[in-house]
């Protein structure tokens, strides 16, 4: 089969798929409350895709090349019965791997059922050990303690090597950078630092709490010497190195210092069906009319390859660029899935 190649000559590879625009955190950065408070109106249950048309749709695009799924949100967690469409994803043929990304509040109950259901891997977003700064990061009232427990219910049942993501945000959270680095040297999870991206428009972003990648493997480098890692596979978006000690690895998400639109083979789609070439598109296509149509799998096959296609985004490399013509109006993260 020919690849599918978009403009850029990028393929699809990989599908991200929001299953719930809802969660149970309130990370300033993602979901301040001042907008998403209690007079949000999230969607209503009858606008998510089932888990039936999801299949349907994982098989489409699995036809088209797709063979990893990352299952994500809002928080994935509060979709009721997530294992049941784990379950149903690892049966349509091409697909080889299904991840999740959660906050890991709710991952200690859950990761059995996960894991007998076919899930592959688990990423916990998790931004400070100190109880007070995660709960700036985070803006809730809920344990830190409980997403330890989720990581180490994760790796007990063999959904390892849990990966730890980590926002950095200068003047909040970056003192805590070494810490976690220690708490996460020397064990099986992996810990990586993303930076803080300017996705959406709710969370007020501003370059200056940006810190770059390049500073914390400074920071980290000072006190455990580390070794850049050559690149594991194609769309690897994570900058890896090793501590020269033997304590691990560490990674590096550095979409806005040195972003990686040349590698990126990443569609998205959120909970309501529409189909996002870019994580900081203004539009989506409407996946779920068509699914909801009397269209054929032939037809909304055609659909998607004709998106992919078009696909011209490059959105990171041209702000990087400092380039004007930036789009104004941007999807959230909650919505389209991180
Ligand atoms: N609720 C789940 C979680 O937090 O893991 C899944 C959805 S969340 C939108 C996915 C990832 O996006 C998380 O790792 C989160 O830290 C990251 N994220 C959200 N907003 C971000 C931003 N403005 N910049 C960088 N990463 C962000
Ligand atoms: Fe929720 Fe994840 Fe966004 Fe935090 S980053 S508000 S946990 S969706
Ligand atoms: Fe991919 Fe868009 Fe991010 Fe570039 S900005 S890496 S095209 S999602």
């Amino acid at each position: 089969m020919r690849p599918l190649l978009d403009h850029y000559s990028r393929p699809l590879r990989d599908l991200r798929i929001s299953v719930t625009d809802r969660c149970n955190m309130r990370c300033p950065y993602c979901m301040p409350k001042e907008v998403f408070g209690r007079g949000f109106a999230f969607m209503p249950n009858s606008e998510l895709l089932s888990f039936e048309e999801l299949t349907r749709v994982c098989r489409i695009v699995a036809e088209l090349g797709v063979s990893k799924i990352r299952l994500t949100g809002g928080e994935p967690l509060l979709r009721r019965e997530l294992e049941r469409l784990v379950a149903m994803l690892a049966q349509v043929h091409g697909i080889d791997d299904i991840a999740l990304t959660t906050n890991g509040i709710l991952l200690a109950s859950k990761a059995q059922a996960l894991k007998d259901a076919g899930l592959s891997r688990v990423t916990v977003s998790l931004d400070a050990l100190d109880e007070r700064v995660f709960h700036s990061m985070s803006d809730t009232r809920l344990p830190l303690a409980r997403i330890l427990e989720g990581i180490d219910a994760a790796d007990a049942v063999g959904l390892s090597p849990v990966k730890i993501n980590m926002v950095v945000r200068r003047g909040v959270n970056d003192d805590c950078v070494l810490d976690m680095a220690e708490y996460f040297r020397n064990s099986s999870r992996t810990l990586r630092f993303i930076e803080y991206m300017d996705v959406g428009t709710t969370n007020e972003w501003k370059l200056d709490e940006v810190v770059p990648a390049a500073q914390i493997v400074e920071m980290i480098g000072a006190r455990w010497p580390l070794q850049a890692l050559p690149v594991s596979r194609d769309g690897e978006v994570a900058s890896r190195y090793r501590y020269l000690d033997g304590a691990g690895e560490i990674g590096f998400i550095h979409s806005v210092s040195e972003p990686f639109c040349s590698g990126c083979t990443r569609a998205r789609m959120s909970a309501d069906g529409k189909l996002y070439t870019c994580l900081f598109a203004s539009e989506g296509h409407d996946l779920r009319a068509r699914v909801r149509s009397d269209a054929s799998d032939e037809e909304l096959g055609s659909y998607v390859r004709e998106i992919w296609r078009a696909r011209s985004d490059r959105y990171s490399a041209e702000r990087a660029q400092l380039n004007p013509t930036m789009p104004p109006k941007r999807v959230e993260m909650s919505y389209i899935g991180g």
